[in-house]
């Protein structure tokens, strides 16, 4: 049984299919370079739609032990400079080692 949200998002595949398949063939049909571009743009937009569809079937799944680690995990690097220490731009796994570094202290000083 699909949820409302996986039906929307196969409505939107279906329509984007639809419109590349027009485009595409109103393209090869005339020659039509514009079209050609169109129906090649509608064909990103149907691989984007896909992409939506597997993301909202992933995103219904009821969170498991691993899942919880991984939310956890990210709101220590969303607040590894929450203590006012000014994080500096540093790349994504540089600010996961921050965050690892931060929790390992925070469990060696109790
Ligand atoms: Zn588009």
């Amino acid at each position: 049984m699909q949820n409302a949200k996986q039906q929307v998002a196969l409505s939107s595949i279906a329509a984007s299919a639809a419109l590349t398949l027009a485009k595409g063939i109103v393209g090869l049909s005339t020659g039509s370079l514009a079209i050609l571009s169109e129906a090649a743009h509608s064909l990103i937009d149907f691989a984007a739609t896909l992409m939506t569809y597997f993301a909202v079937r992933v995103s219904d799944k009821p969170a498991d032990a691993e899942a919880s680690l991984r939310a956890r995990q990210g709101r220590e690097r969303l607040g590894a400079g929450r203590d006012g220490t000014p994080v500096p731009a540093v790349g994504r796994g540089d600010l996961g080692a921050l965050a690892r570094l931060r929790a390992e202290r925070a469990c060696g000083s109790r």
